[in-house]
């Protein structure tokens, strides 16, 4: 059967934003991202990252970096997040899969079984917005991250902003 996908953003969203995040020493979870993945686990949800990652072309960190944090990060919520996508490409390469073009949602639609009528996207960033209203989907954004600065910008408006992804779930789960 069919379940909603809860798509989220890394970097900003589940977890401390850095400029170009390459070890694992460096990454800081959100105390509040391990709780609320178990929550949105419990009622039904798929949780799957999206996250793009331009460092990988750039030649700031390979992909093997990338999976280690993935694993870092997988470890910290009990292996409890469905899937990662990643998108290693230049904002110039003009690819489908870096966000906010629709690669990587259709590749988690090829994986799972997703209901996309009662999914969201979180993040931090107009480009998570934008992706949510490209999918025709419902998108939160939060105050962590980038999220401050680009809400003076933000060309769409999401359906939830609040500060941070604890308190996103917490009202996508009372919907
Ligand atoms: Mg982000
Ligand atoms: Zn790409």
């Amino acid at each position: 059967m069919a379940k909603p996908a809860i798509f989220v953003d890394r970097d900003g969203t589940l977890i401390e934003e850095v400029n170009f995040l390459s070890r694992v020493e460096d990454l800081i979870v959100f105390p509040f991202t391990p709780p609320s993945i178990k929550k949105l686990k419990e009622r039904g949800f798929y949780v799957v990252v999206l996250t793009n990652q331009s460092g990988i072309a750039r030649g700031k960190y390979t992909e093997a970096d990338m999976h280690a944090i993935h694993d870092a990060i997988q470890a910290a919520v009990g292996g409890l997040i469905d899937a990662f996508y990643f998108c290693p490409h230049l904002p110039s390469d003009g690819c489908h899969c870096r966000k906010p073009n629709l690669g990587m949602i259709e590749a988690a639609q090829g994986d799972l079984e997703i209901d996309m009528t009662h999914s969201w996207m979180i993040g931090d960033k107009n480009l998570d917005v934008w992706i949510a209203e490209n999918a025709g989907i419902k998108s939160a954004m939060v105050m962590t991250g980038y999220g401050p600065r680009h809400l003076g910008t933000l060309e769409r408006k999401p359906d939830i902003i609040d500060d941070d992804f604890g308190n996103v779930v917490a009202q996508i789960l009372l919907r």
